[in-house]
C-alpha cells in the first residue's frame, strides 16, 4: 500500500513526484513511455513557471531568452520588447527528463513504460491497474495530460468546446538564422485561424512552428498548418503532430474522494495563449501536498483543500483568460486589430505573459485605452 500513485511523468506528474519524495511520502509514479519522450510543445518556460522549480535550470536545457514578441495580424507587425527576460525556449524531451530524474533524486519509486489503464477510488483506498500489474493506494493524482482517461475517475472527459487542438513541428535551422529572424523575440500570427494564432518560437537548432485554436475554428487543423508553414516560407516535408489542449479557464471537478487531477488532466490551462507549464508544475505540487498532510492529519475531508490551493494560485487569471479568449473567438476581426492596433499594447500585454498584472487588468487598460486614442 502506496500513500500515492502518480499517473504521468510529464512536468505535473513529475513536480508532484519530486514534492511527494521531499515530503516523504511513500510514493509511486506510473509513466507510460520510456524517458526522454517526445511532446508536442512550443516549449517556451515562462518566469511564472520557472519560479515554481526548486532547483536551477541547466544552461544545456535553457536553448533561447526571451524578452518580448513579434506580433502579425493580416500586413501589420507590431513588436515589443520588456528589458529584462520574460521566459526561456526548452526542448520537452530534455526538460521532462530532467523533472523526472529530479523526481527520482528524493526516492520515489518510479516505472516508466507502465501504463495506467484505470483508477478505482475504493471507501480506503484507490486501486490502480496497469498493464503490467494493479497496485493499492492511500491517494492517487492523475497527471496523465490532456489526451488520457483515467481521468474519467473524476469526472467525464472534455467536450469539444472544452478543449481546443495543436498542430507543431520542428523546423530545422541554424543558430544563425534563428538569430537573426527572430532575435530574443516569439513570433505571434493572428487573424488565419480564427480566434486562435501560429507561432515560431526559436530554439538552439529548430523553429517550432505550430498552430492552435478551437475545433470550430479548425475544421482541417492540418491543411491550415500546411499553408500556415508555407506562408512563413518554410518549404520542406515535416513531421506534423497534432494535439489536444484543454480550453483552461472552464471550472472542472479536479478532486474525487481520494484521486486528484492536476495539470492539463484538470484543464489548467491559459486559454489565449495555451500556456500550460506553469500551472501543471504548481498544480502537481499542492496535490502532493495536501495528500502529505492529510496522510499526516487523517482528516480525509482535507481533499478539498486542493482546489482551493489552486484557485487561489491561479483561478482568476485562468478564468479572466476564458473570457479574453472567449472576446476574441467570438469577433476576431474586431478585437485583433485592437490588440494589434500599437506596440503599446503589445507591451502592456508582456505583463500579462511576466504575471505581473492579469488578463482582468489588461482588459479595463485596453478599453480605456483604446477609447482615449
Ligand atoms: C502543441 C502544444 C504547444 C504548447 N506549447 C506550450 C508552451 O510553449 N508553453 C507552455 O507553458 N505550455 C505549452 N503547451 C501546454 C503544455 O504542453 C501542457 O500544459 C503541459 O505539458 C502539461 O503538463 P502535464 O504534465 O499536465 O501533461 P503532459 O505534459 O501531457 O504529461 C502527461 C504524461 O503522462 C503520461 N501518460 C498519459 N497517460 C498515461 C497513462 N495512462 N499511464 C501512465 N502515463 C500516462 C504521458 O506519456 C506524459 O508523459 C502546449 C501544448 C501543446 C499541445
Amino acid at each position: 500500500m502506496y500513500d500515492v500513485i502518480i499517473i504521468g511523468g510529464g512536468p505535473s506528474g513529475a513536480s508532484a513526484g519530486r514534492r511527494a519524495g521531499k515530503l516523504d511520502l511513500n510514493a509511486l509514479l506510473l509513466e507510460k513511455e520510456e524517458f526522454p519522450r517526445y511532446k508536442p510543445c512550443g516549449g517556451g518556460l515562462s518566469n511564472h513557471a520557472i519560479s515554481y522549480l526548486d532547483f536551477e535550470l541547466p544552461g544545456d536545457v535553457v536553448e533561447w531568452e526571451i524578452t518580448g514578441a513579434k506580433v502579425f495580424f493580416k500586413n501589420q507587425l507590431m513588436e515589443a520588447h520588456k528589458d529584462h527576460r520574460l521566459s526561456v525556449l526548452v526542448s520537452r524531451d530534455l526538460f521532462d527528463n530532467l523533472l523526472l530524474e529530479k523526481a527520482k533524486e528524493t526516492g520515489i519509486e518510479v516505472h516508466t513504460g507502465e501504463k495506467a489503464l484505470c483508477c478505482r477510488e475504493m471507501p480506503d483506498y484507490v486501486e490502480v491497474e496497469t498493464n503490467k500489474g494493479i497496485y493499492r493506494a492511500k491517494f492517487a493524482i492523475v497527471a496523465e495530460g490532456a489526451q488520457g482517461l483515467v481521468k474519467t475517475c473524476v469526472r467525464p472527459v472534455d467536450t469539444k468546446e472544452e478543449y481546443g487542438i495543436c498542430v507543431v513541428t520542428e523546423v530545422p535551422a541554424d543558430e544563425k538564422e534563428i538569430e537573426e529572424k527572430l532575435g530574443r523575440a516569439v513570433e505571434l500570427h493572428f487573424g488565419a485561424i480564427g480566434g486562435g494564432y501560429g507561432w515560431i518560437f526559436p530554439h538552439k537548432t529548430y523553429y517550432s512552428v505550430g498552430i492552435g485554436g478551437v475545433i470550430k475554428d479548425l475544421p482541417h487543423p492540418k491543411e491550415t498548418m500546411l499553408e500556415f508553414l508555407k506562408a512563413n516560407g518554410f518549404a520542406g516535408e515535416y513531421k506534423l503532430h497534432g494535439h489536444k489542449i484543454p480550453w483552461g479557464g472552464i471550472k472542472r471537478k479536479v478532486s474525487g474522494s481520494r484521486v486528484l487531477l492536476s495539470g492539463d488532466a484538470a484543464g489548467f490551462v491559459d486559454s489565449f495563449s495555451g500556456e500550460g507549464l506553469a500551472y501543471a508544475i504548481s498544480s502537481g505540487q499542492f496535490a502532493a501536498e495536501v495528500i502529505a498532510e492529510i496522510c499526516q492529519n487523517g482528516k480525509i475531508k482535507n481533499i478539498k483543500k486542493y482546489e482551493s490551493l489552486c484557485y487561489d494560485e491561479f483561478g482568476t487569471h485562468l478564468k479572466y483568460s476564458l473570457m479574453f479568449s472567449r472576446i476574441m473567438h467570438r469577433f476576431p476581426e474586431k478585437t485583433f486589430k485592437i490588440f494589434t492596433s500599437s506596440d503599446k499594447m503589445i507591451d502592456k500585454y508582456l505583463e500579462v505573459v511576466d504575471y505581473s498584472i492579469d488578463y482582468r487588468d489588461y482588459l479595463r487598460w485596453s478599453l480605456l485605452n483604446f477609447k482615449l486614442r
